[in-house]
């Protein structure tokens, strides 16, 4: 039987239909850097809360200082000083000056500040040399964020300026979604664990170790299910004692391309509801995507190259879905294919390319070879350029559209 030919975005689509958001969990703002936020924030105070000097030197009313400079400095009675952290005790009275510091709130009565370097204190009394207009050197309150107003969004993924933000509106914790648990299982007689002697006839199980990195960048929790045999009883077993680890995605690698010895495709076949679909691009062409139970199964090729590019495009926004994340595109910028490409079929090719940024445009170099099996052209790579499907010959020097991996 031939499997159905979907485009990746179609692919995509019935794929992303079975996910939802998971729940929420709080904890401390530390804990969040790389989660995704699950609740809105508002601002419950304006910040700064109050107006205070963004200056050094001296609270002033604006109108006392017309006409100051150098040769004609004005004199003010100094009548005390507000450090940051304190409030001034009295009121600003023209011809008078409150000596101030940066962040200090602003005195009644005054409405500029003249910097320390504008001016030069004589005993009980300050010259100013410099104009100031009103306003000056006064950051008003709520000039950041004003208060009842929504700072961040649900949805959005927490780096450092955002924890500061939290830490400035006063929360100590915050809701952030849940992690996705993925399980991940290797298929295959010839896998070996990556500790295990190289038997001949073996190789190491590369798979499993970048599906979890990739698990981890995306924010989720990876758990390693090992490696099955092709038969039919071991890889049932270890479907099955998968699933009993609570987990809201189920992924393998290996197996499900046509032609193959498809035990992986029987055995999700037998356990499930699975669809086996033949995806319109390269590398990354057979894909398995269906159901366990209520677990979402992804079966992913064998290659370690198609594995990480098919989780790219289809496990990767299935996570940040699950996450709340309401954008998964990966940025996307034009650039020149410094190098030829001959396509010859007509899939989509996302080719392993180093971007850089060369006499005033982004250029695309390819990093080595294209096989699905070289992985050391992706180890070389920062992205991938999307070839479209209905092109046969990409002359050296062609304009084409690069996915940011990075
Ligand atoms: P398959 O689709 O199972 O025939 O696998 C396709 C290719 O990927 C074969 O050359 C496998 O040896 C290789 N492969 C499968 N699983 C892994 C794995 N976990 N790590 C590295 N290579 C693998
Ligand atoms: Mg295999």
């Amino acid at each position: 039987m031939t499997e159905p030919m979907l485009s990746v975005e179609e692919a995509l689509e019935q794929v992303l239909s079975a996910f939802q958001p998971l729940e929420s969990e709080r904890v401390p703002i530390l804990e969040t850097p790389g989660r995704v936020l699950a609740e809105d924030i508002y601002a419950d105070v304006d910040i700064p809360p109050y107006a205070n000097s963004s200056m050094d030197g001296y609270a002033v009313q604006a109108a006392d200082t017309v006409g100051a400079s150098r040769e004609t400095p004005v004199p003010l009675l100094v009548t005390g000083g507000v450090p940051a952290g304190y409030v001034a005790e009295k009121e600003l009275t023209p011809g008078t000056a409150i000596c101030i510091m940066t962040g200090a709130p602003i005195p009644p009565g005054a409405d500029a500040v003249v910097r320390v370097e504008d001016t030069e204190a004589t005993g009980e009394w300050v010259n100013v040399f410099a104009e100031v207009e009103e306003g000056r050197y006064i950051r008003p309150a709520g000039e950041d964020v004003r208060q009842g107003t929504l700072v961040l969004r649900r949805g959005l993924r927490i780096r450092p300026q955002e924890v500061g933000m939290l830490a400035a509106l006063g929360h100590k914790e915050v809701a952030v979604t849940r992690r996705p648990r993925v399980a991940i299982l290797a298929t295959g007689d010839e896998v070996v664990e990556i500790d295990a002697p190289l038997a001949p006839g073996k190789i190491r199980n590369a798979n499993s170790y970048s599906n979890a990195a990739q698990v981890i960048a995306c924010g989720g929790t990876p758990i390693l299910l090992g490696i099955a045999r092709d038969r039919v009883e071991e890889l049932t077993e270890a479907i099955r004692a998968g699933l009993e680890q609570e987990v809201d995605l189920f992924l393998t690698s290996g197996g499900v391309s046509v032609g193959d010895f498809d035990l992986v495709k029987k055995v999700l076949a037998a356990e499930g509801e699975i669809n086996f679909w033949r995806v319109r691009m390269k590398p990354g062409k057979p894909l398995a995507f269906g159901h366990i139970g209520d677990v979402p199964v992804l079966g992913l090729p064998g290659n370690p190259v198609s594995v990480m590019v098919s989780f790219e495009m289809f496990v990767r926004p299935a996570l940040l879905k699950m996450l709340g994340m309401t954008e998964w595109k990966r940025s996307i910028v034009e650039a020149t294919l410094v190098d030829e490409v001959k396509q010859k079929d007509d899939r989509r090719h996302f080719l392993r390319v180093r971007l850089e940024r060369e006499a005033g445009e982004y250029r695309a170099h390819l990093t080595g070879g294209q096989g699905s099996g070289i992985l050391s052209s992706m180890v070389k790579a920062n992205a991938l350029a999307i070839i479209p499907e209905e092109w046969s010959r990409v002359p050296a020097g062609a304009r084409v559209r690069v996915m940011l991996l990075d």
